[in-house]
């Protein structure tokens, strides 16, 4: 198991976003987080690498520490949880005064200390993998959202992660620019990336995912391989939501 979370709960304020949310991650597995609006995927995810912290449950990171929520969770935890993956935003996050190469290196070398050469080399046989050589000493207002969000996802894995996690990668892009960055995805899927992915390409989590989960109201009301959820879904709060969105 790659990582494990156990009944992980979080409020903002009176909102109960969170319910008691389990969710396993194996090695080489894809799961494909779906539901409404609302639901929580997004504060999942972000629970899952340290940039939300839960009220209470666990997660335990494989080879890493097993975090107890509720109690103060020690610093070296929180950033061993922040260590083992990589996430890519909705809206790229690139950084705008960099070229896509000082963005692609920025972390591998100011956070894990990869020497500068090393790092470059890096970024380049990544950028070439995902069809972005030419464009290393490019700004990213130069690149269509497609090209930023394959630069986003070039960026998370220099990072050389455990975990890949994206916040619905294509929903803030044109829908002719959608295919290139679910290609890249699904490419990394086939190599075998551990990944989390909250998306509403259902299509494409059918594709892709060993695993989904269906998230309503802050719990996972379903989950199973999408061979079987999306054509035979036991919950009638499941079926209600693929009737509206296929
Ligand atoms: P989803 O990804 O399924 O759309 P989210 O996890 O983004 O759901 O949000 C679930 C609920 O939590 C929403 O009602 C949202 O407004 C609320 N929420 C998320 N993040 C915050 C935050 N930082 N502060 C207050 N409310 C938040």
């Amino acid at each position: 198991m790659a990582l494990t979370a156990r009944g992980i709960r979080k409020s903002f304020g009176q909102n109960e976003v969170l319910r008691g949310v389990d969710l396993e991650v194996r090695r080489g597995e894809v799961i494909a987080l779906i539901g409404p609006s609302g639901s929580g995927k997004t504060t999942v995810l972000r629970s899952l690498n340290g940039l939300e912290t839960p009220d209470a449950g666990t997660i335990a990171v494989d080879g890493g520490p097993s975090i107890t929520f509720g109690a103060p969770v020690p610093k070296a935890d929180r950033f061993a949880l922040r260590d083992r993956s990589a996430m890519v935003f909705q809206h790229h996050n690139l950084f705008p005064h960099m070229t896509v190469l000082q963005n692609v290196i920025e972390g591998p070398t100011q956070v894990q200390r990869v020497p500068k050469a090393k790092a470059i080399a890096e970024a380049e046989a990544l950028l070439a993998r995902v069809g972005l050589a030419e464009k290393r000493d490019a700004y990213p207002f130069e690149l269509s959202g497609g090209q930023q969000q394959r630069v986003g996802i070039v960026r998370a894995l220099a990072l050389k992660p455990m975990l890949l996690l994206f916040d619905e990668p294509t929903s803030a892009l044109d829908p002719e620019l959608v295919g290139e960055v679910l290609a890249v995805i699904k490419e990394l899927a086939e190599e075998g990336w551990t990944m989390v992915i909250v998306t509403h390409e259902l299509g494409f989590a059918r594709q892709v995912a060993d695993e989904v989960l269906f998230l309503d109201g802050g719990v996972v009301v379903e989950q199973g391989p999408p061979s079987r959820l999306f054509t035979a879904p036991r919950e009638e709060r499941t079926r209600r939501f693929l009737d509206r969105i296929l």
